[in-house]
């Protein structure tokens, strides 16, 4: 722990480094094993602090917000995952539509909060269970919106530390739930929005509402997920070619392709990150037989070997 006193931090109680963190409680998955240290700082300042010291101990740092697109494999991940989901707050400027806000906040929250302000632009991100930073890393989006179309700028900071930078909208190589933040080791600390002011509130609220129903009664939000398994091989859907291939209710041990919608693999209970991989190399597997081509996976899957 040496390093963490040049680092700022005097106190390791104070930032609570966790060492053999079970990683299955900070994914939607509920899976992962170990990660040999996890922290969840609550400032941008605590930040900074255990990236320097994962920098002066040279130990890997991996970067997780709300564990809904992740996939992390049972053998855990060496070296320090830093959740990002305590970095919270977020002004809404109801005059002039501009919403800035911390990477940890939850994307629902932020979508109920726009739509209260009487800001349209949001309504869609009610359904996505994740946090602000990771939604910009992933372009995340629904119902024919995304993120790259509400945000203004991003404010990170590198992984090895440093200053921190804004890039803008433009800057970020948005596309098809991907951006620069993906190549990049980057760490988003807050992300500015530029919404629509002036709409009404409860209209907005009213939509939010019906987006959020619709979903949780097309896609299994009762169990375990990380979403959307696959991205679209646009313009076809993930979800209707595994459904046309049979395979809904496929199971290998406690993972299942959902009865519900074919692109979700749930958690029944007690499934492992092997379960849900071989699941996920089964799906491909027989889609590259059928359809003579490879569906890309959505989920990040950490700690496994490439070929995984
Ligand atoms: C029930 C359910 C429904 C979903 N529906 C949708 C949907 O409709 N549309 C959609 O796009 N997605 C959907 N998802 C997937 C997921 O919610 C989104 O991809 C979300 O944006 C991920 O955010 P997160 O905070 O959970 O990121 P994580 O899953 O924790 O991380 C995702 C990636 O972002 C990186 N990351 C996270 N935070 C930061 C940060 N602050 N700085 C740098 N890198 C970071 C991680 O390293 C990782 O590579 C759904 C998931 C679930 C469980």
């Amino acid at each position: 722990m040496e390093g963490l006193k040049t680092c700022g931090l005097e106190l390791l109680n104070e930032l609570k480094l966790e060492s053999m963190a079970l990683l299955s409680k900070y994914t939607t998955l509920r899976v992962g094993g170990a990660a040999q240290w996890l922290a969840e700082p609550k400032n941008e300042e605590e930040l900074k602090s255990l990236i320097c010291w994962a920098q002066a101990k040279q130990i890997p740092c991996q970067i997780i917000g709300a564990g809904s697109n992740l996939l992390i494999n049972d053998s855990g991940l060496r070296g320090i995952c830093i959740c990002m989901r305590k970095i919270q707050g977020s002004k809404l400027n109801s005059k002039n539509g501009l919403i800035e806000a911390s990477s940890g906040e939850s994307l629902p929250s932020l979508s109920r909060q726009a739509a209260k302000a009487g800001l349209h632009g949001l309504e869609w991100a009610v359904g996505i269970p994740g946090t602000v930073g990771g939604a910009a890393v992933m372009n995340a989006g629904a119902q024919g919106s995304c993120i790259a179309n509400w945000l203004q700028s991003v404010k990170v900071i590198p992984y090895k530390g440093g200053k921190s930078f804004e890039i803008n909208n433009k800057d970020l190589d948005f596309s098809y739930r991907n951006s620069l933040l993906q190549k990049e080791e980057l760490i988003v600390l807050s992300a500015k929005f530029q919404l629509e002011p002036g709409h009404n509130h409860k209209q907005l609220s009213q939509v939010t509402n019906q987006n959020l129903s619709h979903r949780t009664s097309t896609q299994p939000y009762h169990l375990p997920s990380c979403g959307s398994v696959f991205r679209n091989p646009e313009p076809l859907k993930a979800g209707r070619i595994i459904e046309e291939l049979g395979l809904k209710g496929h199971r290998i041990g406690g993972a299942e392709i959902s009865n519900i919608h074919a692109n979700f693999i749930v958690n029944t209970g007690n499934a492992t990150a092997e379960d849900i991989s071989k699941l996920i190399a089964f799906i491909q597997e027989r889609v590259l037989n059928e359809h003579g081509f490879l569906l890309y996976p959505e989920v990040k899957q950490l700690g496994f070997s490439p070929k995984a």
